[in-house]
């Protein structure tokens, strides 16, 4: 399997969140999956890097040109690609991908999540998306999203889009157990 990793950059947050991070890299290096994540050195992508690479794991960083000339790239990683900008980054991190786990992180995490549920959304990415819910940190990010759907901005059925998992050792199982998605989403995409 490879799935890819949306985390924080900040090296300043709770070491709860490292722990995590570090526990989840030693679990998917022990189910021998491959990890694309966006090539950062610090915070939760440095320490996901890190342990993988300490375990003998496969990571794979894609960043955009400018972040590499200001040496923001892991210089452990070997498998790298470097994208013109922040949108082609994006929708490789997506290509052929099992799986999308997302960790505790900022606006970019943030920004990268929603996008991807929106193309699941669309029926144009279908895979599982997983977000790991690290000391209840994404509580407003669910209560959000569930109250999308309960004031019908968005269908009943979009909330077999993600799952929200409490600990890292469930995030492998909720990969293998995600409810079914397919293209013909869109056809529900929008409440009408
Ligand atoms: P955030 O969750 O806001 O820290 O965002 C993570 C995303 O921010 C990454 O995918 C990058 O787009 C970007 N980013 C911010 N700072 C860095 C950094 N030092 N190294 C690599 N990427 C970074």
């Amino acid at each position: 399997m490879k799935i890819c990793v949306y985390c924080a950059s900040s090296a300043k947050i709770n070491k709860s969140y490292f722990e995590a991070t570090e526990s989840l890299a030693k679990l998917l290096v022990d189910d021998n999956i491959e990890v694309i994540y966006g090539g950062g050195a610090t915070g939760l992508m440095g320490i996901l890097a890190d342990t993988i690479l300490a375990q003998g794991g496969k990571i794979k960083g894609i960043m955009p040109k400018f972040m590499n000339e200001i040496e923001w790239a892991h210089k452990k990683v070997i498998d790298f690609e470097f994208t013109e900008t922040m949108h082609e980054r994006k929708s490789k991190f997506l290509e052929g991908i099992d799986g999308l786990v997302t960790l505790p992180g900022g606006s970019g995490t943030l920004e990268e999540l929603l996008e991807a549920i929106t193309l699941k959304r669309l029926g144009l990415f279908t895979k599982p998306i997983i977000i790991l819910n690290t000391n209840g940190f994404f509580n407003p990010l669910k209560e959000m999203l569930e109250r999308c759907v309960s004031e019908k901005f968005m269908h009943e059925k979009h909330l077999d889009i993600w799952k929200f998992v409490d600990t890292p050792n469930q995030v492998i199982n909720a990969i293998k157990e995600a409810a079914d998605w397919d293209s013909e989403a869109i056809h529900f995409a929008t409440n009408k």
